[in-house]
């Protein structure tokens, strides 16, 4: 093989985890390519068209571009522009007693609002608690790229005093979130709200998930924007990043194997490099190498029952403008196979032509599901339970969201839809539950049984949506470039 065959870095994977990584490693000026196995990028938050529509398939929400934070931080890095607006009312949330509440990112009004639906509670001290703890963590995360500890060296640079100073905080990822709730808020709608608004952030409800994860996860909504263009339009700005400073994308390139000396098979080519870094599940990595599949079978934890989801897609024509962009609906019950009693709206602002052609709006929908609920996509029951799904969702979008004059593209997505497109074992999405049972020390560690092989995305910690795997990025860059080289 030839030297110039020999990549300094293969990415695996055009999600945000591999492109904010290529990028970063292309600013250092690394020769990197990543291997994408579909032929667009984006993974989990990515989209496709129809005719001049342009539907998010994923991801919809960003979060994480206030100062200091990560995906605020990627952009410094790289030196890249992103035209977004910021949302006074990021969302409005349907609770299932009839209660529509404008989820204010202002603290002072989601207060008032708290308390003009359930006065006489005390929402202030707990949600005062709540900005506190994730103001810090935020800081913290920042500030800890070696947590968990990977060896001894990691361990001693973690006994620096600012952090010892912090050293409080680990309590909140010992208890879970439940027991910070006030008496109303364990049970009924604040309940609901606490639990639902948890599981589309942290992948878990209130009596798993440790209150600092729990605490970043209820307050994301204080930072989040609209992205103009769909959530892709990051992703194009990264991977435009990558190509201007000699780096290389190749889609419908699927990884296959690996070897231990780092030659890599795709369904039609063989590459190598010194340095891999796989941004695909920790599951997948079974089927690559014999090492690998040891490793990650040894890991008994990670092969709990991980969520995957069930989305829908269309547009509509409205009849009025809808208050908010984003929605959260409350439910009795599941919508059939899901598993959890929510589903949430993200609509395309009205005048993004970008999106869709004026009058129409496009809409994504998801809520979380598992893949054994679903049959073969080859079985007629499949077929039905898709238009079963359907007509719920629309008939739950009209009573809640808006009403509309006409309806086009309609197309629902299941665990299977995922696993076709994204290649992610048995559909997984979002990464793994931030759980009491499954703490930082729990998560497959970055470093691999192979020499210069490493593991990242949201199957790593910190995990979870596109502000973890981007913090995932500037992490693994603080551990192999940035404080090695003394620069940034
Ligand atoms: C329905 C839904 C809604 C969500 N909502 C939000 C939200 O609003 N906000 C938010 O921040 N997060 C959200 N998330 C989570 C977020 O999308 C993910 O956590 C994040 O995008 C994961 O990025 P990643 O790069 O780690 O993984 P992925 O996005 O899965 O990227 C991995 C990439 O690897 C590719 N790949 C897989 N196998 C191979 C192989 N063998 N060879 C080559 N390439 C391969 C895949 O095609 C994929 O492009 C949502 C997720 C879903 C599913």
């Amino acid at each position: 093989m030839n030297n110039d065959a020999l990549w300094d870095d293969i990415v695996i994977g055009a999600g945000y985890s591999g492109l904010s990584l290529a990028a970063l490693l292309t600013r250092q000026k690394r020769r990197v390519c990543v291997l994408e196995t579909h032929s667009l990028a984006g993974g989990c938050a990515s989209y496709f068209k129809r005719a001049n529509f342009h539907f998010d398939v994923g991801a919809t929400t960003l979060s994480g571009l206030a100062r200091g934070m990560p995906i605020s931080n990627l952009l410094t890095h790289l030196d890249i522009e992103l035209e977004t607006k910021k949302l006074a009312v990021p969302m409005i949330i349907s609770l299932n007693n009839g209660v529509n509440l404008k989820r204010y990112a202002d603290s002072g009004k989601w207060l008032e609002e708290l308390s003009k639906h359930f006065p006489d509670v005390d929402h202030k001290t707990f949600w005062d608690q709540l900005n506190k703890i994730s103001s810090r963590a935020w800081a913290l995360l920042g500030d800890t790229w070696n947590f968990p500890p990977e060896n001894l060296h990691e361990a001693i640079k973690l006994l620096k005093p600012s952090l010892i100073k912090q050293a409080d905080l680990g309590v909140y990822l010992l208890r879970p979130l439940e027991s910070l709730l006030p008496q109303a808020y364990q049970s009924g709608p604040l309940r609901q709200l606490i639990d639902e608004q948890l599981l589309i952030s942290t992948q878990s409800y209130a009596d798993k998930v440790p209150a600092l994860m729990g605490a970043l996860g209820l307050t994301y909504p204080d930072d989040m924007y609209y992205p103009f263009g769909g959530i892709t339009s990051l992703a194009s700005k990264l991977e435009n990043y990558i190509v201007s400073k000699g780096g290389k994308v190749e889609y419908r390139k699927k990884v296959n194997s690996i070897s231990d000396s780092l030659e890599l098979k795709t369904n039609d080519q063989t590459f190598a490099a010194k340095r891999i870094i796989s941004t695909i599940p920790v599951w997948n990595l079974r089927s690559l190498n014999p090492k690998l599949e040891a490793w990650v079978n040894s890991m008994s934890k990670v092969h709990r029952d991980s969520w995957s989801a069930i989305t829908m897609n269309f547009a509509i024509k409205s009849k009025i403008p809808v208050e908010s962009l984003y929605h959260q609906v409350h439910l009795d019950q599941p919508i059939r196979h899901a598993g959890s009693k929510s589903l949430f709206f993200s609509l395309s602002k009205p005048g993004d032509e970008t999106r869709a052609p004026a009058g129409w709006q496009t809409v994504t929908v998801s809520t979380h599901a598992l893949m054994n609920n679903f049959s073969h996509p080859q079985d007629t029951e499949y077929k039905r339970d898709k238009e079963i799904i359907a007509e719920q969702i629309i008939n739950i979008f009209r009573e809640n969201v808006s009403e509309f004059d006409e309806i086009k593209f309609q197309s629902v997505g299941t665990p299977h839809t995922f696993e076709r497109y994204t290649g992610r074992y048995q559909g997984r999405v979002g990464g793994i539950a931030h759980s009491i049972d499954f703490r930082p020390w729990d998560w497959p560690s970055h470093e691999t049984p192979l020499d210069n092989f490493y593991h990242s995305g949201d199957t790593a910690f910190p995990g979870q949506g596109i502000v973890g795997v981007i913090q995932g990025s500037l992490n693994f860059m603080q551990r192999h470039h940035w404080q090695r080289e003394g620069n940034q």
